[in-house]
């Protein structure tokens, strides 16, 4: 494949209503191209199934999609997002490690829901699920959205800032793989592996340095340096670490259409890095405009 031109402005994670985005993959790719972002990687969390219309509005639209999955991880109860580009949807130890932390996340979620509506909350599960749809692996982003629904806040923010955060009573965690075990498994799939906001504090508790070390021991390619959610001094750290051990470094808006501030291209990522991870990822054909 040709070099990525020098001056592409390349977003490498985004989510639609596949999980917890608010648009739909081809309303994201059309955004993106509206945005000006000339490539952007469709990163729902642990599906692919937004990948078939992505490539569809990225042929429509002239704009390059690299596929991708944002996998859950979790260690010592701490979250851990893995961005995984271009792997292979059929890989069954991949898949299989994906079908249960969906199958996990909907059952806390039901958990979650239950314990605020019988606390008086106006929230229910059947209407959640109903809303999410079919087969979207469920978040709190859809009970805040059910809490918004209801009047009881005014936006997904507010949610998260209370009833959803980690700290309250009503936080349940779901299972998910160890991140250096989803590390092994994305690389096997023939997978480019960053791990995503790595340092984001805001977020909740985040992980030492060693096990970022260990997940590039096992194979991990990249860092998301350039995200909302990182402060400068930990921008700053992560980009040290990006040096000191010859990482990929990316950066990304993590776009959710209106669930989230984050706007399509607030930052972005390197083409050489691009053209690095294209070369690298042997799971999946880029999608859209070069597919
Ligand atoms: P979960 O994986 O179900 O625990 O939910 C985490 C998801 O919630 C992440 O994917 C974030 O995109 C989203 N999220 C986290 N904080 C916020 C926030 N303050 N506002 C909107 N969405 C958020
Ligand atoms: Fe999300
Ligand atoms: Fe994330
Ligand atoms: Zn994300």
């Amino acid at each position: 494949m040709a070099a990525t031109p020098t001056r592409a402005v390349v977003d490498l994670h985004t989510h639609s209503v596949c999980s917890d985005g608010t648009e739909t993959p081809a309303e994201v790719v059309r955004a993106a191209s509206t945005a000006g972002v000339d490539v952007v990687a469709l990163t729902d969390h642990d599906v692919v199934t937004g990948w078939a219309e992505a490539d569809a509005a990225g042929r429509e639209h002239s704009v390059l999609v690299v596929p991708g999955i944002e996998v859950s991880c979790s260690w010592q109860g701490i979250s851990v997002h893995l961005l995984a580009y271009l792997p292979d949807p059929e890989d069954r130890p991949l898949a299989a490690a994906l079908a249960a932390s969906r199958g996990s996340r909907d059952s806390r979620l039901r958990v979650m829901v239950e314990r605020l509506a019988s606390d008086g909350f106006p929230v229910d599960v059947d209407e959640v699920l109903a809303a999410a749809g079919h087969g979207v692996p469920l978040g709190r982003p859809h009970v805040a959205d059910a809490l918004v629904r209801a009047g009881v806040f005014a936006h997904r923010d507010e949610a998260f800032a209370d009833l959803l955060a980690p700290s309250s009573p009503y936080y349940v965690a779901h299972a998910a793989p160890d991140p250096v075990r989803a590390t092994e498994l994305v690389v096997a799939a023939g997978g480019v592996a960053v791990i995503a906001h790595p340092f984001a504090s805001s977020r909740g508790r985040v992980v030492p340095d060693r096990v970022v070390v260990e997940m590039v021991d096992a194979g991990m390619a990249g860092l998301e340096v350039d995200h909302r959610d990182h402060g400068p001094a930990e921008r700053e750290h992560a980009a040290q670490l990006v040096r000191r051990l010859g990482l990929l470094r990316t950066g990304s808006s993590d776009y959710h259409g209106t669930g989230k501030l984050n706007r399509l291209g607030e930052h972005t990522t390197a083409p050489d890095v691009l053209d690095q991870i294209l070369a690298r990822g042997t799971g999946a054909a880029v999608l859209g405009a070069a597919g």
